[in-house]
């Protein structure tokens, strides 16, 4: 589903992500983790081409990211052609973003309503739908405010859920989160994966990774150190670094 081919990204002299590659398999879980600044956060902005990278191939479903082909050539995509393509991944940030004037359901229809042109009654249905999966059917009327950090980052789980989206990305959905509020967003990440989503999930929660990821990769200064079997990777780490990180982490 997501083939990144020897992805490099620079801003300005600053070198990121100095060519990565990795695979996610269709319908499959990978977690990304790694140092503050080794460039996972923009990797997944590349992956959705809010970020275009400077050189190497990013496909998702096989379709090649933010440029098109022709005769060996790379040609930039249109903005227009762009959001189209990103209408297919999902993404879920550290801070939720979800606009603050407007009502749960609100927030979770407005997508699927302004870009795909679905009634109100079906984005209402599909997004009451939503928010039972997530274990907030009666938040339906609240204000983002009137929700707990947890329960706002569910609805933003829903909204980018409403979307239909064949990939969905997560940046640290839990980080922001007081302890006792991580578990119910990481349950709901839990059934998102055994309901067959392909994802790409930027976390240092462990204990997800090692349950739900069929893939851990660690990243180090713009590059992939290692990957592996989330089980076999925290309990073997082969890489010196991996391992530094790791002890610091568990
Ligand atoms: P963290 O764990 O702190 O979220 P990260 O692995 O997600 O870190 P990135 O946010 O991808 O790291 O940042 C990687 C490097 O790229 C950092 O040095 C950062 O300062 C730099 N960077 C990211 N975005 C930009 C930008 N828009 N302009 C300039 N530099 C940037
Ligand atoms: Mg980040």
């Amino acid at each position: 589903m997501v083939q990144a081919e020897n992805v490099c990204k620079s801003f300005g002299a600053l070198q990121v992500l100095k060519g990565i590659s990795l695979q996610v398999q269709h319908g499959s879980v990978a977690c990304l983790i790694g140092p503050s600044g080794s460039g996972k956060s923009t990797f997944l902005r590349c992956v959705n081409h809010l970020e275009k990278v400077n050189a190497g191939r990013l496909r998702v479903d096989g379709e090649l990211i933010g440029y098109r082909e022709r005769g060996g050539k790379l040609y930039e995509m249109s903005p227009r052609d762009a959001a189209k393509q990103r209408r297919d991944i999902g993404m879920v940030f550290q801070h939720f973003n979800l606009f603050p004037h407007r009502t749960v359901i609100a927030n979770v229809i407005e997508a699927p309503m302004l870009v795909k042109g679905q009634s109100r009654d079906e984005a209402v249905a599909r997004a009451e739908d939503l928010l039972s999966k997530v274990g907030l059917a009666s938040k339906a009327d609240a204000y983002p405010a009137q929700l707990s950090g947890g329960q706002q980052q569910r609805v933003a789980i829903a909204r980018a859920l409403a979307m239909e989206p064949k990939l969905m990305l997560f940046d640290e959905p839990t980080s922001a989160l007081d302890p006792e509020l991580v578990g119910d967003v990481l349950a709901v990440m839990r059934d998102l994966a055994q309901a067959g989503m392909t994802m790409l999930v930027v976390t240092h929660e462990m204990g997800f990774a090692r349950e739900v990821a069929d893939q851990l990769v660690f990243m180090a200064d713009g590059k992939v150190v290692e990957r592996g079997n989330p089980r076999e990777m925290l309990e073997r780490p082969q890489h010196e670094r991996t391992q530094a990180f790791l002890s610091k982490l568990l």
